[in-house]
């Protein structure tokens, strides 16, 4: 119609969207759960007109951001809620939420392998200082993941029992192994509860906001935290992260955001608050949007001979979708593919780089409306075995299920396809 694609590529998407069906409708049916769900939060919480009035200065008394607070917190069922356009990225939210929480002296155990690139400065495990949690004097250890990418259940009901802080990556990052089920989530809390009372569980909830219908906070988490240019901030939110759990922790997170003291009692919105309470109320339908999306390209991807993950039933915790390709040849030819297909900077052909923060040379496919975000489709690679694609987004499913047909097509084109 409006893009040239092989006629045996779109022989086998309609083949793929065929076989997918059944477990399209089963992601519509948790996404309309988590749509009621939303809406009935802000029913719930009485949102009107007047909570999208800017607030300026100190911004003392804003009954908008009050509120998406508490929308936020019902949403996630969580006790309360903390979620402000003032955290930079996801990896400010988790800072906050680390220094929020943790004292000189206490001991943050990360439980599934290392935690994400950009968190390990946070921590200390690589970097100079620089302010870290380790030049704080608190101390990190983390139980690696067994062979098989899971939890290993033993080793961190030892560990913990003397860690103060127990912290759980739910999505993959870039890695291999597979996202966490808020059941397994779950399983953890209470492992590590048992053995330890009073102990936090902490959750890196990037990437896992309303794909499933219970959040980790309902399955025993202490706290959690994400960013808005992924699922929560609905394709909308164009800056801002989140911080939900316990109320006496969120408070504390709050003192560290703002200042003891003052905590979320001040906070100018400026004009952001419509653009969040939006955006939110959208989440969880642009989450199945991007999920589709992942289930669609691991279908195709399957069809054309490669290895994907999660495959197309397996349970997802959270919005990504692998595709190994191989070599770099591949991988580059799928992300300047799906670049083509991007409503942004479609002209804009991706070469890897060096990107701060990141280990390996990495390429990305993002042609998006917010910077970086990867609740619109896109795809991010670091250049190094087995040369997988990670991708994710698509904040509408036939938008996403195009540019990962385009990125097929670019394969093709470089004769790396055989069909
Ligand atoms: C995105 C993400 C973060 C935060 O990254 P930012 O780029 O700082 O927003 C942290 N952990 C995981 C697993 C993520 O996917």
């Amino acid at each position: 119609m409006f893009f040239e694609i092989d006629e045996r590529l779109l022989a086998l998407s309609r083949q793929a969207e065929a076989e997918i069906r059944p477990v399209l409708e089963r992601l519509d049916q948790t996404t309309e759960y988590n749509q009621q769900k939303m809406l009935r939060a802000f029913i719930d919480n009485r949102v009107s007109e007047s909570h999208f009035a800017a607030s300026t200065g100190y911004g003392y008394g804003d009954r908008g951001r009050d509120t998406l607070d508490a929308v936020l917190a019902q949403a996630l069922g969580a006790q309360d809620a903390l979620i402000r356009h003032n955290f930079v990225s996801g990896t400010h939210a988790l800072t906050v939420a680390l220094f929020g929480v943790l004292r000189p002296g206490q001991t943050m155990l990360c439980v599934t392998g290392a935690p994400y690139d950009t968190l390990q400065e946070v921590i200390g495990i690589t970097g100079q200082g620089g302010g870290s949690l380790r030049e704080w004097g608190v101390t990190y250890r983390q139980v690696e993941l067994t062979a098989q990418g899971k939890p290993d259940l033993p080793a961190i009901r030892e560990a913990c029992r003397t860690a103060d802080m127990v912290y759980i990556q739910r999505s993959r990052g870039y890695h291999l192994r597979p996202s966490l089920t808020v059941a397994e989530i779950g399983e953890l809390a209470s492992l590590v509860k048992e053995a330890h009372p009073g102990v936090i569980v902490a959750v890196d909830n990037c990437y896992g906001e309303f794909v499933e219908e219970t959040e980790p906070c309902q399955a025993g988490a202490d706290l959690i935290v994400g960013s808005l240019i992924k699922n929560p901030g609905g394709g909308i939110a164009r800056t801002g992260g989140y911080i939900a759990g316990r109320h006496d922790l969120v408070e504390k997170c709050a003192y560290r955001l703002t200042t003891p003291g003052t905590g979320r009692e001040i906070g100018a919105t400026l004009n952001m608050n419509r653009e969040l309470f939006m955006g939110l109320f959208h989440a969880p339908h642009v989450t199945g949007e991007a999920l589709k999306t992942a289930v669609f390209a691991a279908a195709l991807f399957e069809k054309l001979g490669y290895e994907v993950s999660p495959g197309v039933e397996e349970k997802r915790g959270d919005i990504i979708e692998i595709v190994r390709m191989g070599n770099e040849r591949a991988l580059v030819a799928f992300i300047q593919g799906m670049q083509k297909g991007a409503p942004v900077d479609s002209f804009v052909v991706p070469e890897p780089w060096d990107m701060p923060g990141y280990e390996n040379q990495v390429i990305m496919a993002a042609g998006a409306f917010t910077l970086g975000a990867s609740i619109e489709l896109s795809a991010d690679a670091p250049l190094r075995e087995p040369y997988a694609a990670y991708m994710q987004g698509g904040v509408n499913y036939h938008s996403g299920k195009t540019g990962v047909l385009l990125g097929a097509q670019s394969m093709l084109e470089q004769n790396i396809l055989v069909l």
